[in-house]
């Protein structure tokens, strides 16, 4: 137990509804997720599937957004998210997080918006310099009052377990959260990253972040014979021809999977050793890589099985219940300290 803080941490996290949970997820956060929920020390924890931070890039496929709302859910019940530890919820069903967000849009600046890294690469990689939406741009003030909204004076700095891509929204979190303060009084809490070793996982294409929207990520729902097929197909060096050839172990996506998800480091090195002074084929190492995921998976693979499409919808209505009471607490705060407590 923590002697310097009686109160229980608040830890606040997310995903967009925009497709399966993936590997880049589970070593990135989901993983910090699960430590954090059951470590001796217990936290505060919510999870929010970000259903409306989803609709500003899939605002034309409203079905999609809904049909994996219910299948991100059943991958953290899969994964080992106990409902009775930590509070799920969906944040459209939340309204008081769009208000927020509404007073929150008035303390940062168009010019700061448009420096964000992670939404310049974004805009990129969707096309979408020419007919940006303004609410894409704004994301990350929605998710600002997402984290905030969940703050308690007494428990401190809010803690948020995500990939890197993530940091510049926690920094403008923290700017919106000190402007806030500055001009109606302390009222609200700052958030901290929490970032695991692998804090960005590449894709098996060797190109980009494992992301959904590239499909170039491993689903922790795939099944055992695409599982195969991924990492047969995974960039490696392509200057390595035959098997005695030297081969690089930079920007090979084997040994960066490996690296992530190998329990046996010591096999890793002597592998990453052998390859490089010729004589080891990729076939070998893929078979290995395959055979880290596949332990790692099948677990997941037979706890989904079970997880039944009314029980993810009821977890998720009953944590929306509880989280909109805890936000309608925190906004009574807000809205006093902006005088709009009528
Ligand atoms: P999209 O492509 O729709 O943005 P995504 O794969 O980036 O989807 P998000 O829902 O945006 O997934 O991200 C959820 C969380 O997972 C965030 O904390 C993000 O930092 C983390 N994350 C996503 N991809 C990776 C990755 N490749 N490596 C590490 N963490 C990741
Ligand atoms: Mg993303």
């Amino acid at each position: 137990m923590n002697l310097q803080n009686p109160y229980k941490s608040v830890v606040l996290t997310g995903d967009r509804p925009t497709g399966p949970l993936h590997l880049g997820h589970y070593i990135g956060s989901l993983k910090n997720r699960l430590d954090l929920q059951n470590s001796p020390q217990s936290h505060d924890m919510y999870i929010m599937v970000a259903d409306t931070q989803a609709l500003t890039d899939h605002f034309e496929h409203p079905t999609l957004v809904r049909q994996y709302t219910l299948e991100l859910v059943k991958d953290y019940l899969a994964i080992g998210i106990d409902p009775e530890k930590t509070t799920l919820f969906i944040q459209s069903q939340v309204p008081e997080l769009c208000e927020l967000t509404a007073y929150f849009m008035n303390l940062v600046t168009v010019s700061r918006l448009e420096r964000n890294p992670t939404v310049k690469a974004e805009i990129q990689q969707k096309g979408m310099q020419e007919s940006l939406p303004a609410g894409f741009l704004c994301y990350p003030v929605s998710q600002a009052a997402d984290i905030t909204a969940f703050g308690r004076l007494e428990s401190g700095t809010i803690l948020v377990p995500v990939g890197e891509d993530q940091l510049p929204m926690i920094e403008i979190t923290n700017e919106i959260v000190r402007r806030f303060n500055r001009l109606y009084g302390p009222c609200l809490q700052e958030a901290k990253g929490v970032l695991s070793p692998t804090a960005r996982l590449m894709g098996i294409d060797g190109q980009h972040k494992a992301g959904k929207s590239l499909n170039n990520a491993i689903y922790l729902k795939d099944s055992k014979e695409v599982l195969r097929e991924k990492v047969f197909q995974m960039y490696t060096d392509p200057g390595h021809i035959h098997v005695q050839d030297p081969g690089k172990v930079d920007g090979n996506m084997i040994f960066h999977y490996l690296d992530a998800f190998a329990p046996d480091q010591e096999q890793v090195r002597a592998f990453k050793a052998h390859y490089e002074k010729g004589g080891l084929g990729d076939v070998v190492l893929k078979k290995y890589l395959f055979s880290v995921l596949e332990t790692l998976l099948g677990p997941i693979w037979e706890k989904r099985q079970t997880v039944r499409d009314q029980d993810a919808m009821e977890v998720l209505m009953h944590g929306s219940k509880q989280a909109r009471q805890r936000v309608q607490e925190k906004m009574s705060h807000v809205r006093a300290a902006m005088q709009l407590d009528y």
